[in-house]
Order: C-alpha cells, then sequence, then structure tokens
C-alpha cells in the first residue's frame, strides 16, 4: 500500500504554487460536484506540475467533459470565495461524512462520504482535523490554501487516469483527474508550450531518427541500452571530456570488475538491506574445492528424504526419530547455502575504488588521492519505472572518489564545485541548483534510523559544506532528511534549454564507508587515520546525460559533440572532384575528425537535404570551381550556407573549433 498522507510538517513546506495548486483541486471538485452531485472524492494533492482529484462517478469522464467542467470552475475562481478554514472534533467529522457534506455542496442522505471516512481514520489523535470551506464546497482539509479562488490565476485540465483508493488495488478504482495551474495566464501557456517542445524533443524519438542507441527487450533486456555508432561516438567524446578535465586536476585512473563478493557489500554496508531492492539477485559460485562436499550434503539429504518417506508410511513410527530426520534435512539445506560464495553486479563503483585505496600502505603524503573511472554498474528497476535513457538497468558512470584529510576538505571540495561549473559552461546550461540534502537528529538511531549514528561527524561535515557553498557563491538550497546514509549529499539539478528541470549529478561526503572498510592513512604524527571520501559524478551517467543532451540541443549536437561532425558532398562523381574530396575526408580522419563522403551522382541538393536530416554538423560542398581553388563550400546544420573559402583555413577552424569545444 503507498502511503502518500503528507504530515503537518510537508504541508507546511508546500510552496506558494503547491498551495494554489492545491486550492484549484478544491474548485475542481467544486465544478465536478456542480454537474455531478453524487461524485464521491477521495484525495486531491498537488503533484509535479499540477495537481489532481480522485473522483468515484458513475459517469466515466473524458476530456470532452473538460470544458464543461472548466466552464464552473471560472464561475467559481470568479466569485473569489474566500477558503475558510473550521477545526472540528472528530465526531462532527464523522457526523458530516456520514450525512454525505463532506466533499460535497450540501448533505447528500443516502450517499456517504465514504472515502472521507476513511482518511479521518488515518488521522492521528491529537493532530488538528480541519475543515476548508470555499462557497458551498466543504472538503475535509488540512490545508494550507490561497486566500480566495481568485488567487487562481490560471488553469487547465489535462487528463483523466484511474487509480485505486490509497493505491491499493483491493481498494475500489476510482478516476483520477488531472490539471495544472498557475499564477498567471503568461506562466501558464509558457508551460505548455515547453511541454510541446519537450515532446518535438524527446531523447526517445530523436534518438531513435539519429540512431544513437537502441533498447532490444527481447533479446538483450530491459533497461540495457546499446549504444550504436553515432550513440557511441558522443559516450566516448563525454568520456575524453572527463578525462582531460580530470587528469588536469590530479585525478588518476583505475579500472575495477562488474561484479564483487557479497562480502564486499556487506562490509561497505550496502548489504544486507540498504542498497538490496536496488540490486541484480545474486548469481552462487561453487569453487572447485567445495563441489565434493556439496556432493556428499547432497547424497546425505536424499538418503534422509528416503528415510523420512519409509518411517511415515509405517504405522508405528517413532515421532522422536522423524523430528530428528527433519531437522538433519534442514540442517543439510543451511550447510549447502552456507557454501561457496555469492557475487552481486556491482550497483556503485565506491566499495572497488575502497579496496584500492586498501591495496597499499597510504600516508598523509599520498593524499588527496583521486581515483577516477567510467565505470559500468547494473540497478535493478521495476520494469514500470524503466524510461528511455533516462531510467534504465545499466549505466556508465562518471564517477570519481577523493579520498582526503579534514584539513584537504574544503579545498577538494571546492575543487569538484569548479569542476561542475566548468561543465554547465561547456554544455550553455545557465540555470542549475544544488540541493543540499543533510540529515535529521532524530533518526540517528531507533526504529525509524535512516543515517550512520555519527552525530559529531554529522555536524562537522555538514559545516563544512555549507561553508563551501556560501563562500563560492553557488545557488544551492538546504533540504533537510535527504542525505545518503553516510554522509551529506548534494543533487544538482539543471534546466535544459527549454526551461525543463532534471536533476543530473550527485556530490556525496562519505565518512562513513571509509571506516567500515577500515581504509586508515598514516598521518604526521604517525597515527593511523580514516579519510574522508567524496563521491561525485559531475557527468551523471552516459545514459542519463545524453538524454538529457539530446532534449538540450533537440538533437543538434556543437560540432565537438556531433555523431557525424563533417560530410564531404561532391558536385558529381567526376574522378578528379571524388579524388579531391576523399582527400579531405582522409585529412580531417586522420585528425581524429568523424568526417564521411557522398560522392554519388545524385543531385547536390537532395544531397545536402539528406545531410541536414542525418544532423550532419559541417557539410562540405565541392564543385569544379572549388577544385580548382583549393577550396570548399562551407555548410553548417541548421545555419544553411557560409560560402566558400579556402580548404586550409577551413580545416584548421573546423580542428580548432572541436579542440575547444566550441558550442
Ligand atoms: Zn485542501
Ligand atoms: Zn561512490
Amino acid at each position: 500500500m503507498q502511503d502518500d498522507r503528507k504530515t503537518l510538517d510537508d504541508r507546511n513546506k508546500m510552496t506558494d504554487l503547491e498551495r494554489l495548486r492545491h486550492s484549484c483541486a478544491h474548485v475542481m471538485a467544486t465544478a465536478i460536484l456542480r454537474l455531478w452531485p453524487d461524485a464521491q472524492f477521495a484525495a486531491g494533492p498537488p503533484v509535479e506540475n499540477g495537481f489532481y482529484y480522485d473522483v468515484d462517478l458513475k459517469h466515466r469522464i473524458s476530456p470532452e467533459d473538460f470544458p464543461a467542467i472548466e466552464a464552473e470552475m471560472k464561475k467559481e475562481i470568479k466569485a473569489n470565495r474566500p477558503f475558510e478554514r473550521v477545526v472540528v472534533t472528530r465526531e462532527q467529522a464523522i457526523k458530516d461524512s456520514e450525512s454525505g457534506r463532506l466533499g460535497g455542496l450540501s448533505e447528500r442522505p443516502g450517499n456517504p462520504s465514504k472515502f472521507k471516512l476513511g482518511n479521518l481514520a488515518e488521522i492521528p489523535d491529537g493532530e488538528p482535523i480541519s475543515y476548508y470551506k470555499s462557497g458551498d464546497f466543504i472538503d475535509l482539509c488540512a490545508g494550507p490554501h490561497v486566500m480566495r479562488t481568485g488567487n487562481i490565476g490560471a488553469f487547465k485540465l489535462t487528463s483523466v487516469a484511474s487509480a485505486y483508493y490509497k493505491g491499493d488495488e483491493k481498494n475500489p478504482q476510482l478516476q483520477r483527474i488531472y490539471g495544472t495551474a498557475f499564477k498567471n495566464k503568461t506562466e501558464l501557456e509558457a508551460y505548455f508550450k515547453m511541454v510541446d517542445e519537450a515532446k518535438r524533443r524527446d531523447h526517445r524519438k530523436i534518438g531513435a531518427e539519429m540512431g544513437l542507441y537502441t533498447i532490444d527487450a527481447e533479446l538483450t533486456g530491459p533497461g540495457l541500452p546499446l549504444w550504436l555508432p553515432k550513440g557511441g561516438a558522443i559516450c566516448e567524446e563525454l568520456e575524453k571530456l572527463a578525462k582531460e578535465t580530470e587528469f588536469l586536476a590530479g585525478y588518476v585512473r583505475v579500472k575495477t570488475p562488474h561484479i564483487a563478493k557479497e562480502k564486499m557489500y556487506l562490509t561497505s554496508g550496502h548489504l544486507p538491506l540498504l542498497y538490496k531492492d536496488s540490486m541484480f539477485p545474486p548469481m552462487s559460485l561453487l569453487e572447485e574445492q567445495d563441489r565434493a562436499r556439496n556432493e556428499q550434503l547432497t547424497r546425505r539429504k536424499f538418503a534422509v528424504l528416503d528415510e523420512l518417506v519409509r518411517l511415515k508410511n509405517e504405522a508405528a513410527a517413532n515421532p522422536e526419530q522423524i523430528k530428528a530426520l527433519e531437522r538433519e534435512s534442514f540442517e543439510i539445506a543451511l550447510q549447502q547455502d552456507a557454501l561457496g560464495e555469492r557475487y552481486y553486479l556491482k550497483a556503485m563503483n565506491c566499495p572497488h575504488h575502497h579496496r584500492i585505496f586498501a591495496a597499499e600502505p597510504r600516508s598523509y603524503r599520498d593524499l588527496p588521492l583521486r581515483l577516477a573511472e567510467y565505470g559500468t554498474c547494473y540497478r535493478y528497476e521495476q520494469s514500470g519505472e524503466l524510461f528511455g535513457l533516462m531510467r534504465v538497468r545499466s549505466l556508465n558512470m562518471n564517477d570519481a572518489h577523493i579520498y582526503c584529510t579534514p584539513e584537504q576538505f574544503a579545498q577538494e571540495f571546492n575543487a569538484v564545485n569548479e569542476m561542475y561549473l566548468k561543465y554547465f559552461k561547456i554544455f550553455g546550461l545557465g540555470k542549475y541548483v544544488m540541493r543540499f540534502s543533510t540529515h535529521d537528529p532524530s533518526r540517528l538511531t531507533g526504529e525509524n534510523a535512516k543515517f550512520v549514528n555519527e552525530p559529531d561527524l554529522w555536524k562537522k561535515t555538514e559545516d563544512l559544506v555549507r561553508d563551501v557553498l556560501k563562500n563560492s557563491g553557488i545557488d544551492f538550497v538546504e533540504v533537510p532528511n535527504e542525505a545518503a546514509f553516510y554522509g551529506p549529499k548534494i543533487d544538482v539539478q539543471v534546466w535544459s534549454v527549454i526551461g525543463r528541470e532534471f536533476t543530473l549529478a550527485t556530490n556525496q561526503v562519505d565518512f562513513a564507508q571509509p571506516r567500515r572498510m577500515g581504509l586508515v592513512y598514516r598521518d604526521k604524527d604517525n597515527t593511523e587515520k580514516t579519510p574522508l571520501c567524496i563521491h561525485r559524478a559531475p557527468l551523471g551517467t552516459h545514459e542519463r546525460f545524453i538524454g538529457f543532451l539530446i532534449e538540450h540541443y533537440a538533437g543538434n549536437f556543437p560540432l565537438w559533440l556531433a555523431p557525424e561532425q563533417v560530410r564531404v558532398l561532391t558536385i558529381g562523381e567526376d574522378e578528379p572532384l571524388v579524388t579531391y574530396g576523399k582527400a579531405i575526408v582522409q585529412e580531417l580522419r586522420a585528425n581524429m575528425v568523424r568526417a564521411e563522403g557522398d560522392y554519388s551522382n545524385d543531385k547536390i541538393n537532395g544531397k545536402i537535404q539528406q545531410a541536414e536530416q542525418a544532423r550532419v554538423h559541417t557539410m562540405l560542398v565541392v564543385g569544379p570551381r572549388d577544385l580548382a581553388a583549393n577550396a570548399v563550400s562551407v555548410r553548417v546544420h541548421g545555419k544553411g550556407s557560409l560560402g566558400a573559402r579556402p580548404k586550409a583555413e577551413v580545416v584548421a577552424d573546423i580542428l580548432a573549433a572541436i579542440r575547444e569545444r566550441r558550442a
């Protein structure tokens, strides 16, 4: 069962826009009741990008009903009714539910507010029970709301779906009506324009058009993208960028296997519980030395079973003897289970890197040690959650772990942030925010424990991180209670060029795993100390980052990232022209430029159109006049013809644009 009941604390944190949207849900319910007075309402919270209200109604509401509902809503908004809060006793609320008054415009004899009764039962004793009344509509609701219906500047109903009451399929199925609302019409229109644009830029659609990746659910498996050569080229460019940047910043590169023993994850703390649901199930491996013992146990197991069957068929069987055999059979199963080793596909690279740290004695002189790897991880995501490149089961991660002393921490952490900013600039990301998630001191121990029980270390590292963020002038917000279990974390949210928000990367401080994994360095005073560890992945995973970039660029990648950077197009297929064209392609390829040639006899306009459709970045058209002048006619995707220029100059320009990763 899904528990989406908001606590009072959650409610206090609702943003202005969320209040407005939730208020709009009340107005929508009012409108639906004007049209269908016997409608029964369940829950109507604000959600990302809008709101919904679940309704039980014989009539199937369809988008064709939206204009009528919206017309009633407009009347309510125009009437500018106040939202009035009334606190009542539980007895009163039960009475009003039974009379059908709650979630209604009036009492409805014989039609009690059944879902409101259910919601009421979930309100803990001691929490106030309140109504919100706007006009004739009274709802059981803890708020908060806007002052008046007239504060809802602009709204639109968007879709209808079905949902079970409280998310439990044993409960009745309801109709979920979605809508969205904004402070004013301009914002509403901008939102729908963005939604349309996002559809046009959908990474799954453009990814298929450009031949970047494929997902072969049938044989390879769902959520396991295969990068086609053109997508592979983008992966390579991103890795190259990361390698160069990290090399300059003093990182060293390592390589680690894709599997590890269960023991490692038990030591790191990811298993037995914390990460179990995100990992693929383990594989068991019996080494040679265990096989003989395993066979012996299997033989004994069958002998015991035979004996049990025989005894049970005997009239005068001894119950003690049967019990003893059953116990033995159980013990054999346990012994077999303990034989051999369980291995897991890695869901994260950290423990492997920690083992590399531990592979040699480390002194304070070796720190900071920055281990980097484009590591492939495997995470189990429910099949219903998989989505193109955005939610996958195999991920190529721009990972690194920085081991440092507490004194080095601020500088290292700052350098990581600088790296993020450098990347944002390269990709033209002007709007971003860092969400700094901290721990909740009340959840260090006990049943609800969510964070490692190291109160001093939490305070120290959170203070350090907060200081670095404040001093760097980076935009950040602090979010309590959302840290990782081993330390505070920073999620980086960026906005694509069309204004859609993505969570791209994380940056985490870890003071727990190094200790659990027994990592130490010898300090100046010759004592052993535990290093701090920074986990960071500014470019996230190839999957998610490229999914994001496809939308951000609408598939029109800058030259350095374009899968096909240059195509040489000859006007006709005359031998000298083709030779000239091929030489240009060879010269570019010798400089690692992804260049192709189209030397066919097709009409040049058709050839250009094909190249444009394939989103080739730069087209070099060569005809007899270009050949004679040792020139090329340049055309850039989306920009049209830029005229003829000397070939050497154009090649030099292309190489410089790629080297500088020009936008
Ligand atoms: Zn409400
Ligand atoms: Zn890590």
